[in-house]
């Protein structure tokens, strides 16, 4: 269910934007999600053009282009970063499909890559972000 709650939100922020530029109609949405972001992207998306359908400024049908966000990690140890697509590779295929899923398991397995610490954070690669609009005023 939080796929409707993340929509929302970016719905919101898109129509505040929106209405603060004076736009017309919103032609374009732009949405980051973070590849540690746990979603489901067909919910997501379906979530955010059924939100899209009533607002005003009105919302043009296909408006979302979601984007991956690469992920970032750095190590506390050594201060050395990474990205988690690199680490995936270290994993035997059965870890990286419960990481697939749930990405909080990534701080069960992970160790930094170049002096095998577990003691890192991830800096980018989460959440969902409304990185920017497009509209006709
Ligand atoms: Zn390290």
């Amino acid at each position: 269910m939080h796929e409707w709650a993340l929509a929302e939100s970016v719905v919101l922020a898109a129509v505040e934007a929106a209405q603060k530029e004076k736009l017309k109609t919103i032609t374009q949405i732009t949405v980051q999600i973070g590849e540690l972001q746990q979603i489901e992207k067909e919910i997501f998306l379906f979530a955010l053009q059924e939100l899209a359908k009533f607002q005003k400024p009105p919302i043009k049908n296909n408006a979302f282009l979601l984007k991956t966000e690469k992920s970032s990690l750095s190590c506390k140890t050594c201060g050395k970063s990474w990205k988690y697509s690199d680490m995936k590779k270290k994993f035997n295929e059965t870890e990286s499909e419960s990481i697939h899923f749930i990405p909080e398991v990534v701080f069960v397995h992970a160790r930094c890559p170049y002096c095998g610490s577990p003691d890192f954070e991830i800096n980018k690669g989460r959440g969902v972000v409304l990185s920017s609009i497009k509209g006709v005023r």
